[in-house]
């Protein structure tokens, strides 16, 4: 698909769209073809492109708009949430999902105070659960731990929580995912008191043994089933499910049962260089990503598109190239 060819609005910002030449100068070229890439960006911070400029917000033409995208802060992993805030911002990008890991240095109060100052949306703090333990101290102290994170949650004007199951070698996957049930059972109660959504994301198999031992959408809305809680929903990320022979159906269904609470976005790259941090950006790999976003859509899901990426070889770059290229291949590939 092609941009439309005359000035388009955003935010009272008016410029001059064009197609081919809106591809960023400088722009690492990744994954497929960028033939018909409608993308155009300012994100360089005060770096002039080729296109007319009125001002440093920019529309939407195909693809995603950006004020349905948000990037979690872990995909900008050099970045500090403020430096994160401020490119999303200045790029139009409308939400930004923060990471504990760049929350907790600086503490919650300074973190939304952040987030509040540059306008962003925030779908999802990311990430709480890790229930799963043989001992029951040590998920005691996860489930404790996820109660706080619930109010720093609430704290940062979030609309979920991300719960990651958590797996433990020697304890079955059937018990971990009990220990889940338990331990949601006991936070739903809090969570919406918070007026906050918990959102159990599934992980991909290959993470069954020491991350989560909720590896599909079945098994976490099996556990909301269990949990029964209207704050209690599934979190959908493409590389995560992509292979799902049942997805489409899945998918439906969370949209019957009103749990479809958050969509990432990454690719899945078939040889990945590290098992955590070789995530491909999209278009870099084999994930059906436009084919599921469609699924979610029909579904119902009108929520935050949210970018997801941990990748070495991106983080050893400047992040503001790395912005731009997420936005260019979030309108080809998402
Ligand atoms: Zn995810």
């Amino acid at each position: 698909m092609l941009a439309p060819a005359g000035p388009v609005r955003s935010r009272g910002c008016v410029f001059k769209a064009r197609t081919a030449s809106l591809v960023f100068p400088g722009t690492p070229a990744v994954g497929r073809s960028r033939a018909s890439t409608p993308a155009r960006s300012d994100v360089g911070l005060g770096r002039q492109g080729t296109t007319a400029q009125v001002c440093t917000h920019y529309a939407v033409f195909v693809g995603v708009d950006l004020h349905r995208l948000s990037i979690h802060t872990m995909t900008t992993r050099p970045w500090s949430l403020a430096e994160a805030a401020q490119a999303c911002a200045r790029a139009g990008v409308g939400g930004v999902s923060p990471w504990v890991e760049h929350v907790e240095p600086i503490g919650v109060g300074e973190a939304a105070r952040i987030i509040a100052d540059f306008g962003l949306r925030v779908p999802a703090y990311v990430r709480g659960g890790f229930f799963v333990h043989s001992d029951a101290h040590e998920r005691a102290r996860a489930i404790e731990r996820t109660r706080r994170l619930i109010d720093d949650a609430r704290a940062l004007g979030a609309e979920s929580l991300v719960i990651v199951a958590g797996s433990q070698p020697g304890v079955a996957l059937d018990d971990g995912r009990a220990m889940t049930c338990d331990a949601l059972g006991v936070l739903v109660d809090h969570a919406a008191a918070a007026g906050l959504r918990l959102a159990v994301e599934p992980l991909h198999p290959m993470y069954a043994g020491d991350r989560s031992c909720v590896n599909t959408i079945a098994q976490a809305r099996a556990i909301c089933d269990r949990v029964g809680s209207p704050v209690l929903g599934v979190a959908v990320d493409v590389y995560h499910v992509w292979w799902d022979d049942r997805l489409e159906a899945q998918i439906e269904a969370l949209g019957r049962e009103g749990r479809l609470f958050g969509f990432h976005v990454c690719d899945f790259k078939p040889e990945p260089a590290h098992p955590l941090h070789d995530r491909g950006l999209m278009g870099e790999g084999c994930a059906p990503i436009r084919e599921i976003r469609a699924m979610v859509e029909r579904a119902g899901f009108d929520g935050m598109i949210e970018v997801e990426v941990f990748n070495r070889k991106w983080w050893a770059t400047d992040q503001r190239t790395f912005l731009r290229a997420i936005i260019e291949a979030a309108h080809a590939h998402a």
